[in-house]
């Protein structure tokens, strides 16, 4: 059987890759980049550890445990601080914690007592007909309110999707919530009556979910993955085009400068969805991917920066902090990254990791490294109490950060579904299918993996068939 072509090598292709090999199934596994991961990658420089993309991965679902163990990196997985539990929201520049009870709900002065009472009054809201794919905020402010638009939600979609409330999609980006609303008709009562479906699923709300990593950051996954992997993978090789032949798919790569046409049973698509708009596709009819290119990745600057511990007034109790709109920072958001796990900076030092850009100011992102940090300095020191300079500093800039699932997602994801519907052996998934984070898709990876290996399997029984 020619090997299965993965397309990426990110979270997802590793995952698809790693999965089919353990059914025997042969894959190469072909990265434009020199190295896999995308934006997984760990620094670690004079003591501090910094992540250039993730920080965790949000354990929501028992397959990505499941994965873990069986990479045999249990020893080396780290489980967030007890303390990281604790989210801030910047409000008139002081930090407020995100309540997690009502009482807390009812003693924070994060919402007014109007604000409150309006939430409060989500159950007895109605869903009206014609909601099927509502943006973000109209959900939001029709079952919430304004202020928690505002205060809530508008900080805590920077801090997912680095997003913008008014364009996301409730239906694509937010599907639980989109789900809960239809079966339940209300956030508050779905999040206690859907406990009971969450268990029998055996998953975990985000609020309530692990957050992991490992000794030596997050890349020890990727790295032990494309370990695993050894030669199926190929760096510095572009997929170009995939054209189907009579008995599977030929698939033009430019390998090291060099382009090459190689026969493979199935392709598997997980680059990034602006990289997948320009691929041609060939079949009786040729396959055009270039609508992909409309969905919108805004460009995001990450920014770590080391301090003295004694520089820095906060305690630093919890994951980190988001900023509203309203607040007109620079930054989005901060984690506090030396808190949420140990060694990620040296003794009597911390490690912020703050983010700029997005679809607030996609254009900030895009300033030279110099103002980056003075900007993200300036916010730290209002908010954080943060004094004197850095001694420890990292930029990077992602142009093509994170897909925007807006209003209108659905022609994307249906032209995916068609596609693999009406050429069988090309398959999609990855951050622009089936949700952005690195949890998403190390499920999506796995779960791909199992559709692709039922194909494998009924192609070598039709072809067992045909040879009898
Ligand atoms: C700044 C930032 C912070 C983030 N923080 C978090 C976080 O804290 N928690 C979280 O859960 N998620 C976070 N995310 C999101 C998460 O990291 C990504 O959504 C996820 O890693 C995407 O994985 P993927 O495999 O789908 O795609 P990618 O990782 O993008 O992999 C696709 C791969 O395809 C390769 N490729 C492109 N074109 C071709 C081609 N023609 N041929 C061959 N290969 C090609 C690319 O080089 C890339 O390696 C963050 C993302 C960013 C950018």
């Amino acid at each position: 059987m020619n090997p299965v072509a993965i397309v990426g090598g990110g979270i997802t292709g590793l995952c698809a890759a790693f999965r089919l090999r353990q059914q025997n199934i042969p894959v190469t596994l072909y990265e434009e980049a020199g190295r896999v991961g995308g934006p997984i990658r760990t620094i670690c420089e004079n003591g501090f550890m910094a992540e250039y993309g993730p920080n965790t991965i949000l354990e929501t679902s028992p397959k990505i445990a499941a994965l873990i163990t069986d990479l045999g990196l249990d020893p080396r997985r780290r489980d967030s601080d007890p303390a990281a539990n604790k989210n801030y929201i910047v409000r008139n520049g002081r930090m407020h914690p995100l309540p997690v009870s009502a009482g807390a709900f009812a003693a924070t002065p994060l919402f007014s007592i109007a604000g409150k009472l309006r939430i409060a009054a989500e159950p007895f809201i109605r869903k009206p007909p014609g909601s099927e794919d509502e943006s973000l905020a109209e959900f939001v402010v029709r079952r919430l309110g304004r202020e928690f638009l505002d205060y809530a939600i508008n900080p805590f979609v920077s801090g997912i999707y680095a997003g913008d409330p008014a364009a996301l999609s409730v239906r694509h980006a937010f599907p639980k919530l989109h789900k809960v609303e239809a079966q339940y008709g209300s956030l508050i009562l779905g999040q206690f009556l859907g406990a009971r479906e969450r268990k029998k699923r055996a998953e975990v709300a985000a609020p309530q979910a692990k957050k992991v990593s490992f000794d030596d950051g997050l890349q020890v996954l990727t790295d032990t993955l494309h370990t695993q992997l050894g030669d199926s993978v190929k760096l510095r090789s572009s997929v170009l085009s995939v054209e189907k032949n009579a008995g599977g798919w030929t698939v033009a790569v430019l390998a090291n400068g060099r382009e090459e046409r190689r026969n493979h049973s199935a392709v598997l698509f997980t680059a990034p969805a602006h990289k997948l708009a320009s691929l041609r596709i060939a079949d009786a009819e040729p396959v055009s991917l270039a609508v992909l290119g409309e969905i919108k990745h805004p460009s995001v600057a990450r920014i770590v920066l080391g301090f003295r511990k004694e520089d820095v007034a906060d305690p630093l109790d919890g994951f980190g902090f988001l900023v509203p709109e309203l607040e007109r920072l620079s930054i989005l958001g901060t984690t506090f990254s030396s808190s949420i796990f140990a060694n990620r900076a040296p003794q009597g030092h911390v490690t912020l990791t703050s983010f700029i850009g997005g679809c607030r100011n996609p254009e900030l992102a895009n300033r030279q490294p110099e103002e980056l940090f003075d900007r993200a300095v300036q916010d730290l020191k209002r908010v954080l109490g943060v004094r004197g300079q850095p001694i420890y500093r990292h930029h990077v800039v992602f142009p093509w950060a994170i897909p925007q699932y807006n209003v209108g997602y659905g022609k994307f994801m249906d032209l995916m579904t068609g596609i693999e519907a009406r050429h069988p052996g090309l398959f999609f998934a990855g951050n622009y299918r089936n949700g952005i984070s690195v949890g998403n898709s190390i499920v999506a990876g796995q779960e791909v993996a199992s559709r692709v290996a039922t194909f494998c399997s009924s192609e070598t029984w039709d072809r067992a068939e045909v040879r009898v």
